[in-house]
């Protein structure tokens, strides 16, 4: 508790007292409760909002998240609760409440139901997500009491689930931290190996790294734009993904250590970048804007990599000093200054923007009696990687990866969707089942009287699609 107490200097005298109070309340309403390691239930609450107030977010959040499993596993009722700490606090810890599983008849239901429920939550209140990642962070850590079993399941949803949604957030220092604890549960021979080798390759490539440090150093004076350098190893799962994507052994992985230069403006990004491309031999292509066209979690920085004078290849980004903290706390650390700005009400703006993904999917999803499907969907949905494809005119649509021209035509329109009869891709007739990728210009040929049918299904990823199709399988009477 003192820890956590600590770290509410950013809290207003009424914030830090509002936190007491959700703490005291917390510590009686489950004083008899215990977790499976036999610690009191309180150091879990204790933890977990200690993971928040390293966001810094408001003390409405940080209180629901000390209360966030009264409703669930204590005889307080949501009247008490409302009476003790106001409807918008009872709305945050509803949020993340559990339904009750009895009403179930399998476990892929339960999962999905309370999935809908939460994200339901989440539209309207952002804030509940992060109250749940920060649960479960907590959870993942102190995972050794459980049985082998309970391990596994819990581990494989922060896996497919939990930390894509982190992903997608932009809370990359959550995300690479659940992928790393689920990683040595579900793959624990994998994540050994990798773990040596990365200590290893830490040791040797440590002098090399402080070398390119000095040699930016030199050439860039601080005395004339402010920056510091700080250097990355990517995490585990991270290199492990890429191993697996790329077909290829932990020693071939070249990008596994970074630089990132951080500095206080935009216009001394820009001015670093030229320094060091005037200075430093650059990988082919490897340059990418991502100041100037932000990726649609809102992050961004210049990425670019570097062999240095012993042909080693160094993944560089450039940054501000926001950046950097969107960049490990992302949308988390935007919606502390919308919450400021807006008297402790979370609206409008780049938040809303940042849900509309969101929104659209669990529109999409409406009709979705399939539980299964739902959470496949969700799995698809929050695997963040999209790619950008062209109309005719030049018009971007994003698409997730792996998206056929089928999913193109239903992004354009449904009508096109359901017309669809073939594409060119780059001039050139592609399959139904062709994938597309970035920079691709795709024209859809559509004809009348062509309908959906149910091996549509198989061509498609996206939620536009495939629940457009459904809906007129549906409508033609069968049970999709
Ligand atoms: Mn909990």
């Amino acid at each position: 508790m003192k820890l956590l107490m600590e770290s509410l200097s950013y809290l207003s005298p009424d914030g830090v007292a509002l936190v007491e109070k959700a703490y005291q309340y917390a510590s009686w309403a489950h004083s008899f409760d215990v977790r499976a390691s036999g610690a009191p239930y309180i150091t879990h609450l204790i933890a977990a909002t200690t993971n928040l107030a390293e966001l810094k977010v408001d003390a409405q959040t940080l209180a629901a998240t000390l209360l966030h499993d009264v409703l669930e596993d204590t005889l307080v009722v949501e009247k008490e609760l409302t009476e003790e700490f106001g409807p918008e606090i009872v709305f945050l810890v509803k949020g993340v409440t559990k339904l009750n599983k009895y009403q179930f008849d399998d476990t892929i239901t339960e999962q999905a139901e309370n999935w809908k429920k939460m994200l339901l939550a989440v539209v309207k209140d952002p804030r509940v997500i992060l109250i749940k990642i920060a649960d479960r962070l907590h959870n993942m850590r102190t995972l050794e009491s459980l049985s082998r079993q309970k391990q596994e399941k819990i581990a494989n949803e922060t896996l497919t689930l939990y930390a894509p949604f982190a992903h997608r957030l932009g809370i990359y220092k959550w995300r690479n931290e659940l992928e790393d604890l689920s990683f040595a549960i579900l793959y624990p021979s994998q994540y050994n190996e990798i773990k040596a080798k990365l200590d290893a390759r830490v040791e040797s490539n440590s002098a090399l790294l402080t070398e390119l440090e000095e040699q930016i150093k030199s050439k860039i004076p601080q005395t004339e734009i402010p920056y510091r350098i700080l250097s990355r190893p990517k995490n585990l799962y991270g290199i492990y993904k890429k191993m697996e994507r790329q077909q290829k052994p932990f020693e071939q992985i070249e990008d596994i250590l970074g630089l990132r230069i951080i500095t206080d403006t935009v216009e001394h990004c820009y001015m670093i970048l030229g320094i060091i491309n005037a200075n430093f031999k650059l990988v082919e292509n490897s340059f990418t804007d991502y100041i100037n066209v932000p990726k649609s979690n809102l992050y961004q920085s210049l990425h670019l990599t570097i062999i240095t004078s012993n042909n080693a290849i160094i993944e560089t980004q450039i940054r501000t000093e926001d950046m950097h903290h969107r960049a490990e706390y992302g949308i988390a650390a935007h919606w502390r200054y919308k919450i400021q700005s807006s008297g402790g009400k979370v609206k409008g703006g780049s938040n809303e923007d940042n849900l509309d993904w969101l929104k659209q999917f669990l529109e999409g999803q409406k009709d979705v009696k399939d539980s299964q499907e739902f959470i496949n969907m969700l799995k698809t949905e929050c695997v963040f990687t999209q790619i950008f494809v062209f109309t005719p005119l030049k018009k971007v649509i994003k698409l997730p990866l792996g998206a056929t021209a089928l999913d193109f035509a239903y992004a354009i329109h449904s009508d096109i969707g359901d017309s669809f009869v073939g594409a060119k891709v780059n001039g050139k007739m592609a399959n139904i089942n062709t994938k597309l990728k970035t920079g691709d210009i795709v024209e859809v040929f559509t004809r009348k009287n062509v309908h959906p049918t149910k091996h549509w299904l198989e061509y498609t990823v996206s939620y536009q699609a495939r629940s457009h199709i459904r809906k007129y399988l549906r409508m033609k009477g069968g049970d999709f």
